[in-house]
């Protein structure tokens, strides 16, 4: 790193040093017992304010644990903490979960309400998928002529499989897994050579009729799901956005009076400095109506310039049900913070599973849900999400049934062995000392861009500390290409 000509770096970070606060986890029942004077203040993170970060720094750092709030950004001290806390993530392209399916039934069931059950008979559509599928399993097709299929109540039987065994001697082992799996069946059982089908009648009206007779044909009135990306500085302007945090941090948090929020004063609300603030330069992002997203629109990465900070906004029939506060960084894609109104659907893991799809979409491969922490049974639900995988050390451990194990009877040992690993890992004092030299300081009062040997003695009794606590915490590659403030 060159010297700087003045302080418009693109990274530029206050040290904030260590820190003590109420655990907002555990309450401080995790403290070590003689960690007093002050147990209260159990939770232990370093901080630094970031005025300015290039996203590119920034994912770097929170491949080093940290994480933001606005402009601050923390790491917390998983030695010395009480609930420590581990970047969990999502590989977006080969993500599954077994929940997916559910939630996204309840959004359907929600947007296409089910029709009553005289209204529309699917027992064509349905012959006609029993025997495409039948064929792939090969099935002769002469032998398909015949399906008959009956309706019980709300389910759809057929005895095809006993007809190819005792009428054309075929004895098919068909597993419910043979059969393509269709958002239109809700649940397909195959007991005693019938095949018992039962269908999501909101789904059959949307595919199985011809297009032109969808809806009108039953004259069932769907809701339109839509998402728009926001810039946050642009989000924070719509008085439905502030609304509907003030309501979530109610409800869900009971905050009696979430920030002290003034509605009519947003531009100085804490809502603004949790999740408007942010390091990544947005002034260009003008985008006054938003970008309106279609899932078809695989390039809108080439499109826009999407890295920083950015509202995903939900909305059903046009009212906001929901945002996401996201950080498009490189490969990345970061959910700072989700909130949303009270609803049918389950709308927090519902966001989870349309942002991997974004993800996938965009060809982006990470998504970060945050910390996870084995030690909260409130925070342990991100570990819920399918495979995922969770920042051990320096590196990253795959959190499948085997890594969940691991976390949960060797927590205590598991640290340890991190502990240990950081320990090796770490660069000696002298190399901390020589980075140190090489950081780029501004002081308060100027503009200057300058090192630490250009001050006198006493100027650098109180910042060499500073400095090699921060090139300790963020590592070398970072603190060679930020500018701190002091
Ligand atoms: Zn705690």
């Amino acid at each position: 790193m060159s010297d700087h000509a003045h302080p418009h770096h693109p990274n530029i970070v206050t040290p904030y040093g260590e820190s003590s606060s109420k655990c907002g986890y555990c309450n401080g029942a995790r403290a070590a017992p003689n960690s007093s004077p002050d147990s209260a203040k159990s939770s232990r993170t370093y901080g630094l304010l970031a005025p300015s970060l290039s996203p590119t720094l920034y994912k770097y750092l929170l491949d080093s644990g940290f994480r933001r709030s606005g402009t601050y950004i923390y790491l917390p001290n998983n030695k010395e903490t009480c609930c420590p806390q581990h970047c969990i993530r999502l590989g977006c392209e080969d993500w599954e979960w077994k929940g997916e399916r559910k939630v996204l039934n309840k959004v359907g069931r929600f947007c296409n309400p089910p029709l009553e059950s005289s209204e529309v008979d699917y027992r064509e559509e349905l012959i006609a998928y029993v025997r495409e599928n039948l064929l792939r399993l090969n099935v002769d097709e002469r032998m398909l002529r015949d399906i008959g299929i009956k309706k019980k109540g709300d389910v759809y039987t057929t005895s095809i499989l006993n007809t190819l065994k005792y009428k054309h001697k075929v004895s098919l082992e068909a597993s419910e897994d043979d059969f393509e799996n269709k958002d239109e069946v809700e649940s397909l059982e195959i007991v005693k050579g019938f095949i018992n089908i039962t269908l999501f009648r909101r789904f059959s009206v949307s595919s199985f009729l011809p297009s032109t007779t969808k809806n009108a044909a039953v004259g069932v009135k769907s809701k339109k799901i839509s998402y728009k990306l926001l810039p946050s500085h642009l989000s924070l302007h719509d008085p439905s956005v502030h609304r509907l945090y003030c309501e979530y941090q109610q409800k869900v948090h009971n905050d009696p009076n979430p920030y002290d929020d003034d509605p009519h004063n947003v531009d100085n609300s804490g809502f603004k400095r949790f999740l408007v603030d942010n390091p990544f330069s947005d002034e260009e992002k003008d985008l006054e109506n938003g970008i309106v997203l279609e899932f078809d629109d695989e390039n809108i990465l080439e499109s826009f310039d999407l890295l920083g900070c950015w509202h995903l906004h939900y909305l059903i029939d046009e009212e906001l049900v929901m945002v996401s506060v996201l950080d498009f960084l490189p490969d990345a894609l970061s959910s700072v913070y989700c909130f949303y109104a009270t609803h049918s659907i389950p709308l927090g893991r519902w966001s989870v599973i349309k942002e991997v799809e974004f993800c996938r979409r965009w060809r982006i491969e990470w998504y970060y849900l945050g910390y996870y922490i084995e030690s909260c049974p409130k925070m342990k639900y991100k570990g819920d999400y399918g495979v995922s995988w969770i920042r051990r050390g320096r590196g990253w451990m795959k959190l499948d049934a085997e890594g969940r194990r691991v976390m949960k009877e060797e927590e205590e040992s598991l640290w340890e062995e991190e502990k240990e690993e950081e320990e090796e890992e770490k660069f000696g004092p002298a190399r901390i000392s020589e980075v140190a030299n090489e950081i780029g300081i501004v002081l308060q009062s100027s503009t200057e861009v300058l090192k630490i040997q250009r001050l006198n003695a006493q100027g650098r009794q109180i910042v060499r500390p500073i400095l090699e606590e921060f090139v300790e915490k963020v590592g070398e590659e970072i603190a060679e290409n930020v500018v701190v403030k002091l």
